[in-house]
């Protein structure tokens, strides 16, 4: 690879390249690396990684990898949950974090304009001085980058109420695997409405990297909601506290988030962090954050819920706006998984029709007690996406890991339901993929990226093979 590196240096300079494998190693690792080491795969050795500055430095190094068909992976924070980010092929890294500039934020469009290496926490610093506006996706750790995002068509828990990442791009420039530029999404993307040609810009978003290079993308922004509000609904039983959820939407109330949790799992999780949870009766709990244009709405809205709940036997309702116990109530909701963390061995992101979730939940009960394990879960209930976590046994990988898994994307796939909701396929679930789709889908798949990546050099082996 002495000649690559050489090359290299010529397009980004000396100062931005890496070779020593312990340098190398920390941009080609993601999150799996370190906290899901039984089902992560090493990341290869004899790569580089190339520090780009510029739109025209990745073109550049993309034609030579394209010319000498040299592998390159692009890569955002490493945040990244299937291992997608992970080299498997000596090759190219080119990492995006000097590319870190918010280019505007235009008031008259609700846009914001980023480079590809701005950090999730930059534009809500940014957005928090913003008088009206702001930027409400939070996929969980906000070191992601807006590359990484639009790549993973990044979700989170305020999908209910604003979408995914796909709901919010309007535009992006995008470097090609054989090194053109082009322009998605008219003028950098001011446009509500868009009807020319095929969709190229929603092909390239949670492309994970495979079909081109985010270098910039303009996405929505929102007014700031004036009231928040959250509520914590205690059920005797998880049927009645999931067949609320389609029952409130349906009124025409769309919640930020809509959290279903086990109630054994939430106390012990806050015990954890040394508090208590609120609520006490019951076995299923609904956590429903609110943001409204009005204290008025807020109150409204929140008795309309309770009165819902009421139908489906809730046992009691928490109701709060005051700011810190909000916030302690998401803390201890979000610690759910660092609360596990250290057992789990795998990490899924099944969703299913929402009104399928207590049905897929009792078949994760039936599992479990077949394999004779826990499996915890929780569930964005508001959008179906069921987090499932097989647990190690006794510190490594048990024998019918692949297996119960495999039962799981059955019943997720019986239930309507897609093996992934928001984390992608990465290499951890490309072996999978055949479970939900044909073989004349997988075929146009692999046409499509063969004709944007005609030597299947940019992240081969993710997504798709
Ligand atoms: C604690 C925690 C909680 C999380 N919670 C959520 C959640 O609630 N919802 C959710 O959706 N995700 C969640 N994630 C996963 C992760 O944060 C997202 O997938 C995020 O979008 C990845 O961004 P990144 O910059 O870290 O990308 P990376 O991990 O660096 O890369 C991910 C993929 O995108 C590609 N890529 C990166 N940048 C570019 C670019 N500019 N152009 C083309 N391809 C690129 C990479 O090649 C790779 O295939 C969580 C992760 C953690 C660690």
């Amino acid at each position: 690879m002495s000649g690559v590196a050489e090359k290299l240096k010529t397009i980004v300079g000396e100062g931005n390249i890496l070779t020593e494998q312990d340098e190398v190693i920390t941009y080609s690792k993601d999150y799996t690396y370190d906290s899901l080491p039984l089902v992560s795969p090493h990341p290869c050795e004899g790569c580089i990684v190339a520090k780009v500055k510029s739109v025209e430095e990745i073109a550049e190094i993309m034609k030579y990898a394209n010319q000498e068909k040299i592998s390159v992976v692009p890569r955002g924070a490493g945040t990244g949950v299937v291992a997608a980010a992970i080299s498997q092929k000596p090759g190219i890294i080119i990492a995006l974090e000097k590319m870190n500039k918010i280019i505007e934020v235009d008031d008259d469009n609700l846009m914001i304009t980023c480079e590809c290496g701005v950090p999730l926490h930059e534009i809500i610093t940014r957005m928090n001085e913003h008088p009206t506006l702001y930027f409400p996706m939070h996929p969980g750790d906000e070191g992601a980058h807006v590359g990484g995002m639009v790549s993973t068509n990044a979700g989170g828990v305020n999908a209910v109420k604003y979408g995914v990442m796909r709901d919010q791009v309007k535009g992006m420039e995008v470097v090609l695997p054989t090194g053109e530029i082009i322009q998605l999404g008219g003028n950098m993307g001011k446009l509500m409405k868009n009807n020319a040609g095929y969709d190229l810009m929603n092909l390239i978003i949670g492309s994970e990297g495979t079909l081109g290079i985010v270098t910039k993308a303009t996405m929505k922004l929102y007014p700031k909601p004036k009231a928040s509000g959250t509520l914590i609904i205690s059920f005797a039983n998880r049927r009645e506290a999931l067949s609320a959820v389609p029952k409130i939407l349906e009124k025409g109330i769309i919640p930020v988030a809509l959290e279903y949790v086990e109630k054994h799992q939430i106390r012990k999780t806050a015990q954890d962090l040394g508090k208590t949870w609120p609520a006490k009766q019951g076995n299923a709990d609904l956590i429903v954050i609110l943001a409204e244009d009005s204290v008025d709405n807020l109150h409204n809205k929140s008795i309309e819920i309770e009165d819902i709940c009421s139908e489906f036997e809730m046992l009691d309702a928490i109701i709060t706006d005051s700011p810190s116990k909000q916030r302690d109530i998401l803390e201890i909701r979000s610690h759910i998984y660092p609360s596990i963390e250290k057992e789990v061995a795998d990490l899924l992101d099944t969703t299913v029709p929402r009104s399928k979730i207590v049905d897929f939940i009792d078949e994760i009960d039936r599992l479990s007690e077949y394999y004779q394990t826990e499996i915890p879960v929780l569930s964005h209930a508001g959008d179906g996406n069921v987090h499932v976590f097989p647990l190690k046994q006794e510190g490594i990988l048990p024998e019918y890991h692949e297996e119960m898994i495999t039962k799981i994307y059955q019943k997720t796939i019986e239930l309507g339901g897609t093996i992934t909701g928001e984390h992608g396929i990465g290499s951890l679930r490309v072996n999978k993929l055949s479970m939900q789709f044909s073989g004349k889908e997988l075929e146009l798949m692999r046409n499509i990226k063969s004709v944007f990546d005609p030597n299947d050099i940019l992240n081969p082996g993710k997504k798709i093979v």
